[in-house]
């Protein structure tokens, strides 16, 4: 029996399910874009940003995805030539990185797999070893998507601290913001980049980059920095179309400005809990299926999970059959494995991933994890009992 019909639910890491408030506020008609409510808009919404990073220095938006704003920012604070250290996890540190490549910058790469976090102690090595003062700018994912690790983004500013370091600090926060506490300032973040399609519930086309007034300082040393990603005028536009350096995108800033809203109504410390507690109910449950059957979390240790995704390996052939039976049968879409190749499994297809992230409440967790169960029944698949009761008690703890 397909039970599909209603509403469906988007549970993969980014985009995000987009609330009604959202899509009610980008419906509307083509803007003035030389004066009136969209320009006063637009100011408003550089310190409610701001807000969210947790900051006081410059904010920046720019038309593009995640891989936008990662090449905005470091087009800003490394040129050809430079070198930058790359402690990664998972995928999107490479990601990052071979950004870096492109623009001509060497790229000291540390690979901690993609179970386990950043060794901060090996960070610590690649920095003391860099006597001559090479490396520019050390880059942290907050959380990586693919694998669904947590890094410990206040840990590399102490290790850059304690060997006296001058490189800046990048972190990449596109799939943690307005999910996993983040402190820009309080951390010693110089440069953060986010997107508007995961933590921030606004479709994809925004990226956002974050400077310290260090970032700020080393962008002013820079011999050149292309037109379109320089971040100068975007941080203090003299005329409204320099914070976009062309045409605003018009309806996405509605749209954030509505996601900003719930986010600041309901406060970003419970935004913080309530993707705890949604988290924390998902992997009790994963972890009641996996008592009796094949599946498992990809990062053993809770501290180093992320809040707004989870990566599960349920193995071949149930992975993809999971993931094709709740789509089709239930309305809920889960994330593919990315960068989960293994032996027999080249294309990664026993993984999964959940996203929950943003605009995500107890019952669609409740009910996304029921599908999951009930797929299991359907398709045979070895579980645990007890999943959902797991679930339900850590939501009726808070
Ligand atoms: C989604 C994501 C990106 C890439 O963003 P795009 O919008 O797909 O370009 C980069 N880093 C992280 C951590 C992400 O989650």
């Amino acid at each position: 029996m397909n039970l599909s019909n209603g509403r469906p639910y988007l549970a993969i890491p980014g985009p995000s399910v987009m609330p009604e408030e959202v899509l009610r506020a980008m419906h509307r008609s083509a803007p003035n874009i030389y004066e009136g409510a969209l320009i006063e808009m637009t100011a408003g919404i550089i310190p409610d940003l701001r807000r969210v990073a947790r900051t006081e220095h410059n904010a920046a938006i720019y038309i593009g995805n995640g891989h936008g704003a990662w090449e905005a920012a470091l087009s800003n604070v490394v040129a050809a030539g430079d070198r930058i250290l790359v402690p990664a996890t998972g995928r999107f540190g490479h990601g990052w990185a071979d950004m870096a490549e492109g623009l001509g910058v060497e790229v000291e790469m540390i690979d901690f797999g993609r179970n386990r976090p950043f060794d901060l102690n090996r960070v610590e090595e690649a920095l003391r070893a860099d006597t001559k003062g090479r490396i520019k700018a050390v880059l942290g994912t907050h959380v990586d998507t693919s694998s669904s690790v947590l890094n410990d983004i206040a840990g590399l500013r102490a290790v850059l601290d304690a060997v006296g370091h001058p490189a800046l600090l990048m972190a990449d926060c596109i799939a943690s913001l307005a999910c996993d506490r983040f402190e820009m300032d309080a951390w010693g973040v110089d440069v953060m980049v986010a997107g508007s399609q995961k933590g921030l519930m606004t479709p994809p086309g925004m990226g956002f980059v974050f400077a310290s007034p260090r970032a700020f300082e080393a962008r002013a040393r820079m011999e050149r920095v292309s037109r379109y990603w320089d971040w100068t005028p975007r941080f203090n536009p003299e005329s409204f179309y320099q914070y976009f350096g062309g045409t605003a995108p018009t309806h996405h800033l509605y749209g954030l400005r509505a996601a900003l809203d719930m986010i600041h109504a309901e406060g970003l410390e419970n935004v913080w809990r309530r993707h705890d507690v949604l988290a924390r109910a998902i992997w009790a449950a994963a972890e009641r299926w996996g008592q009796d059957g094949p599946l498992r979390l990809n990062v053993a240790d809770p501290d180093h999970r992320a809040r707004s995704v989870t990566s599960l390996r349920l193995g071949l052939p149930y992975g993809h059959q999971l993931r094709e039976w709740v789509e089709a049968n239930a309305g809920v879409t889960l994330g593919i494995g990315l960068g989960m190749s293994e032996e027999g499994d080249p294309d990664g297809r026993g993984y999964f991933r959940i996203g929950h992230m943003g605009h995500l409440n107890a019952h669609m967790v409740i009910g996304m994890l029921g599908t999951i169960d009930t797929a299991f029944k359907a398709l045979d698949v070895p579980h645990g009992k007890g999943a959902l009761e797991a679930a339900a008690s850590v939501m009726a703890e808070g």
